[in-house]
């Protein structure tokens, strides 16, 4: 069994469409796949259509902005009832700041003597939920100010650069919270990635797995062999389920292809288990697993 629980598609900040992701993750040899795009949930009809045409289990979930202690932090969510009003008002002021900021983004690049518009931009994730950093970053390779995305982040878009404009997230705990009210589970993403640990100390992991975090991804490529294995005696240490994906963003990430790190199928089962009990507690329809097989 290999399963992958963290992917992107052009509903987000990837390059493929949803129904491309499923179809790619089945030829890549996966069996079951999670289409996590950033704060939509709008790829799961076309990712379960593409899922039932190719025979590959889906796990419908998003990867949500969120903060903790004035730092971002990303928070995977599966399988929670999509309708959920809560859920639903904390997805639209993420997205709507996100998307809110690209004007203020495009002034500051203009300042800085960068002169992108919207229509440079509209090129760039056409049917993304939300315009953010990934597409500025894109719009900049397209005009030959950058080679590529990370450069793009790192000369122009990252905090400090001239492109970079803060947004609002939602409370981490908030969100935790309102996951369970929709009957679904809560991973944190990538938890030492680009922060470094720093980004979420060990013991702020432990309050979050108090506030009903289910578990922590930690075979990621943003983490090393010593991230990793602290990580997992820090999950062990808090019962918290331990996930692998590829954060696979087609090709705006390089060196995260479909199924390079993978999720135990043990610590799988736990995960669905845990999501069982959620949506059986939230009185919520919760979407469950697509499995076509
Ligand atoms: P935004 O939500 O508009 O601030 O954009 C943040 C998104 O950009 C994150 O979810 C990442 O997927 C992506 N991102 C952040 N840093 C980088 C980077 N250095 N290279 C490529 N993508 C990045
Ligand atoms: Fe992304
Ligand atoms: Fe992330
Ligand atoms: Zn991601």
């Amino acid at each position: 069994m290999r399963i992958d629980l963290h992917t992107h598609s052009d509903v987000s900040d990837g390059t493929a469409s949803p129904a491309s992701v499923v179809r790619d993750a089945a030829a890549a040899g996966l069996d079951v796949v999670a289409l996590t795009d950033h704060d939509t949930t709008l790829g799961w009809q076309e990712a379960e259509r593409a899922a039932r045409e190719v025979g590959i289990d889906l796990v419908r979930g998003l990867e949500v902005s969120c903060t903790h202690q004035g730092r971002g932090l990303h928070l995977l969510v599966y399988l929670p009832d999509p309708t959920h009003p809560g859920l639903n008002d904390l997805l639209g002021r993420i997205v709507e700041g996100r998307d809110g900021r690209v004007p203020a983004m495009l002034a500051g690049l203009r300042d800085a003597g960068v002169a992108i518009d919207r229509a440079d931009l509209e090129r760039e994730g056409s049917r993304t939920a939300a315009t953010g950093r990934p597409h500025v970053a894109d719009a900049l390779v397209r005009l030959g100010v950058v080679a590529s995305r990370d450069e793009a982040f790192r000369d122009w878009l990252d905090p400090g650069r001239p492109g970079y404009v803060d947004r609002w997230a939602a409370p981490v705990t908030d969100m935790v919270r309102v996951v369970a009210e929709a009957g679904g589970v809560t991973v944190v993403a990538h938890p030492w990635g680009r922060g470094g640990r720093a980004a979420l100390p060990e013991e702020e992991i432990a309050v979050l797995a108090a506030a009903g975090l289910a578990g922590v991804e930690v075979d990621h490529q943003d983490h090393d062999d010593a991230d990793r294995a602290r990580l997992r005696e820090v999950a062990a240490e808090l019962a918290l389920v331990v996930t692998g994906a590829s954060d696979h963003h087609g090709t705006g990430k390089v060196d995260h292809d479909l199924g390079c790190h993978t999720t135990d199928p043990e610590q799988y089962e736990r995960l669905l288990a845990l999501a069982a009990a959620s949506a059986a507690a939230s009185g919520r329809s919760a979407p469950g697993v697509v499995r076509p097989r």
